[in-house]
């Protein structure tokens, strides 16, 4: 079961972030990595159910 999982990380297309929009955790997509002003890897995208801009930190 663990194995499924790690392999999920390298595997799967969508990526998940929360949506400020939808209230709740969407797919992204056409996900960038950025850098933060503070320096920390962050990843911007696109709510594929709105379309609102998206945001995580970390990588
Ligand atoms: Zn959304």
């Amino acid at each position: 079961m663990t194995t499924i999982l790690y392999s999920c990380i390298t595997g799967c297309i969508a990526m998940e972030g929360y949506c400020v929009k939808c209230k709740s955790k969407r797919e992204m997509k056409d996900e960038k990595k950025v850098t933060m002003k503070n320096g920390k890897p962050a990843t911007q995208g696109i709510c594929t159910v709105c379309g609102t801009k998206m945001f995580k930190i970390g990588k």
